[in-house]
């Protein structure tokens, strides 16, 4: 089931301001890791926001949609990875295919919280990409 563009834009205020359901955000990235229209409403909606919002304020709606962002883009970056490493075998759909746009887009809007998570992230993504290479290897032997 493909989602249209209008859906999509009419969700977006709520995935800025952080109030989308979880499974809705998973479905809205995959469409903007596809659609470069949604994502010039994405980043049009973005500093809409920052015009409005008074600048030492805290917005901890955005921190709490920062984690499931993030850890979704880091797990976009690992099938990236693991698809350039070995590009004969992708066990994943073409539709669930990395977007390294939004993650561009998630770097820029958040550049100190990344540079953070990606420090503590950097070993525990070490660790995921082994428990692939395992789980591929064991698929291969299964296949
Ligand atoms: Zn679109």
């Amino acid at each position: 089931m493909e989602t249209t563009c209008e859906e999509i834009q009419m969700s977006l205020p709520w995935l800025i301001n952080g109030s989308l359901k979880a499974t809705e955000r998973v479905s809205v990235y995959a469409h903007l890791s596809r659609c470069a229209v949604c994502r010039e409403e994405v980043s049009f909606l973005v500093s809409l926001q920052e015009a409005i919002a008074p600048k030492a304020e805290e917005q901890p709606a955005v921190t709490g949609m920062d984690t499931q962002l993030l850890f979704q883009a880091i797990l976009e970056k690992i099938d990236q990875d693991q698809e350039e490493r070995e590009p004969i075998q992708p066990v994943h759909s073409p539709r669930n295919e990395p977007s390294p746009d939004v993650l561009a887009l998630i770097q820029e809007r958040y550049r100190d919280e990344w540079d953070g998570f990606r420090n503590r992230l950097e070993p525990a993504m070490e660790d995921l990409r082994a428990f692939a290479r395992i789980v591929r290897s064991l698929t291969r032997l299964a296949g």
